[in-house]
């Protein structure tokens, strides 16, 4: 067994998109292997006989996933009963024995029949394609059957492990055990992928989608950060354990945080979650999230080559906001553009999108556009009695807001903008004239402030939000905030760092919105702090020289 990684140097962090938050560090297992496609090419003598081997394969595959459902409860039973059924499905059924009666081998009228679904599903898209993995999980363990092969799946690790693998069966997911099976990581599948639903139930520390984790191999070390969605490849040894000892001891201070947001002497600070559809707010609801301070609507139609009509966005706005029914909920109008681009919006070909036409600034070329959506939020707002806030992205001027809030005041619906470009930050107060709420967006401000793009790994240390100039525009923005007695929050990934959180609520800063992993750990942190060591901290940082100092500088106050 190696025990160093073949592809990646030591320390190499590999991203992807996080699941079940908490950190793990140990040795990588990987399910045994899916049977080689070196199937049969001989046409069989009796097809009668070759149609029974197979039923007989089905049958086999179907009464063990059956019979390990049984095994287990919640979602992992229902996800093997799932695949059992799909196991049976008629149509796929029906395309193999088509194939076999035409003289294919069983193996390779399998493989035929199921690539056939397979690719039919991920046309579908959206949870049918998530059914993929579960495709190929019943090719292949129909083929180990007709080969007389064990099936393919889980070796049971003799230490607790990593689990890691392009997409995990459900099979191989459903029977695990978390003393053993520490940690999770696949290289496909996405956050409601089947890997995923599981990992959450069994509560193992879970990242999918992490780019170049193939090239990890079985008994490589690595550190899982199920919050951060990270894979660090062979990381120091006493490094990552400080990690996980780190981990556990926040988890344990979170554990117990039910909310609302307040500080420890009682000053409350709404703590809010990022959503980008219905299932993510429903899973936000399960968190002590208040509300949502920023709905991503362009998530929900990245896909899309035609417009959604007023009737169909107005149905994934209602599906928002019956999950938070009673709460506040801000809604974001499209931002569209740079690299997020939406085949329905007519975007010009620009050599520097970032800086080009995006956010707001698309409704110019496209009339229409945005009141059709707010047509859509207004829609859902009647249907479901839930008045949501709607703001902008990317307004740099006055009179954009004044527009903005005035097309939005037309639907009865309540207006603010994002502050994401430093010249909005530099005028808030002018742009407060329009607006009842302000939300800063400090992944772009970060960008725009420091001239720096946040795609760029090179030129992450430039957009750290804990860069002292970004945050002298937060504290300028909250002031004009504080001058007009208007809400201003913070939505950019800022807020989700429970440190900084404070450092944001000591420069006036009255609401945190983050990813819903991330909403416990900052609600726990605030809880230990007064308004005063908020306030403390957020003067040292303002002073500090950069990032690192002004980390440290915060860290001596809050801590
Ligand atoms: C931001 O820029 O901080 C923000 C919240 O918007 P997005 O990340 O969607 O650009
Ligand atoms: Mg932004």
């Amino acid at each position: 067994m190696s025990t160093r990684p073949q592809a990646h140097p030591s320390g190499t962090v590999l991203h992807g998109a996080p699941v079940v938050a908490g950190v793990r560090y140990g040795p990588v297992v990987r399910p045994g292997p899916a049977p080689t496609d070196d199937d049969p090419a001989a046409t069989p003598a009796d097809p009668a006989a070759e149609s029974d081997r197979f039923r007989a394969a089905v049958t086999a595959v179907t009464d063990r996933l059956r019979e390990r459902a049984t095994r287990t409860t919640g979602a992992a039973a229902e996800v093997l009963s799932a695949t059992a059924t799909l196991a049976q499905d008629r149509a796929w059924l029906g395309a193999a024995e088509k194939l076999i009666a035409g003289g294919m081998p069983a193996e390779r009228a399998v493989r035929e029949a199921v690539a056939q679904f397979a690719d039919l599903f991920t046309t579908m898209g959206g949870l049918m394609a998530e059914r993929v993995a579960d495709l190929h999980d019943i090719r292949d363990r129909v083929i180990a059957v007709l080969r007389g092969l064990p099936e393919p799946g889980l070796p049971l690790p003799d230490v607790p492990s990593i689990l890691c693998a392009k997409d995990l069966a459900p099979a191989d997911t459903a029977g695990l055990d978390p003393a053993l099976v520490v940690g999770l990581a696949t290289s496909a599948g996405g956050p409601t992928s089947h890997t995923a639903i599981i990992a959450r139930q069994l509560g193992i520390p879970c990242v999918v989608a992490v780019g170049g984790l193939d090239e990890v191999p079985a008994g490589a070390m690595v550190l899982i950060d199920g919050t951060a969605g990270t894979v660090t490849v062979a990381p120091e040894p006493a490094a990552a354990a400080d990690a996980v000892a780190a981990a556990r001891h926040a988890a344990e201070q979170t554990a117990h945080w039910s909310g609302p947001g307040v500080t420890a002497d009682g000053h409350p600070v709404a703590i809010l979650a990022n959503i980008a559809d219905g299932t993510a707010a429903r899973a936000a609801r399960q968190t002590p999230a208040e509300g949502v301070g920023l709905f991503r609507t362009e998530l929900c139609f990245l896909d899309r080559d035609d417009e959604p009509s007023v009737a169909e966005q107005a149905q994934i706005y209602r599906e928002v906001l019956e999950a938070f029914p009673g709460h506040k909920v801000v809604i974001r109008t499209l931002d569209a553009g740079s690299d997020k681009p939406l085949g329905f919006a007519r975007q010009p070909e620009e050599p520097n999108p970032a800086l080009g036409v995006r956010g707001i600034r698309m409704s110019r070329g496209n009339p229409g556009l945005l009141d059709r959506q707010l047509a859509g939020i207004a829609a859902a707002a009647d249907a479901t009695g839930n008045q949501p806030w709607v703001m902008a992205p990317m307004i740099a001027t006055a009179d954009e807001a004044r527009d903005f809030a005035a097309a939005v005041r037309a639907h009865g619906l309540t207006p603010g903008v994002m502050i994401e470009v430093p010249a909005a930050a530099l005028l808030a107060d002018r742009i407060l004239e329009h607006v009842e709420f302000l939300s800063i967006g400090t992944n772009d401000l970060a960008q725009y402030t420091m001239a720096a793009d946040r795609m760029s790994a090179d030129l992450a240390a430039l957009t750290d939000p804990w860069q002292p100039a970004v945050l002298t525009l937060v504290a300028m923005t909250a002031r004009a905030g504080a001058a007009a007695g208007k809400p201003v929050g913070v939505c950019g990934e800022a807020a989700a760092d429970p440190l900084l959180a404070c450092v944001l609520v000591g420069l006036g800063i009255t609401s945190l919105s983050a990813a819903a992993a991330a909403v416990a750990g900052v609600g726990a942190k605030l809880a230990q702090v007064t308004l005063t060591h908020c306030r403390d901290a957020a003067a040292a940082v303002l002073a500090s020289a950069g990032p690192a100092e002004a980390r440290t500088a915060a860290a001596a106050v809050l801590s």
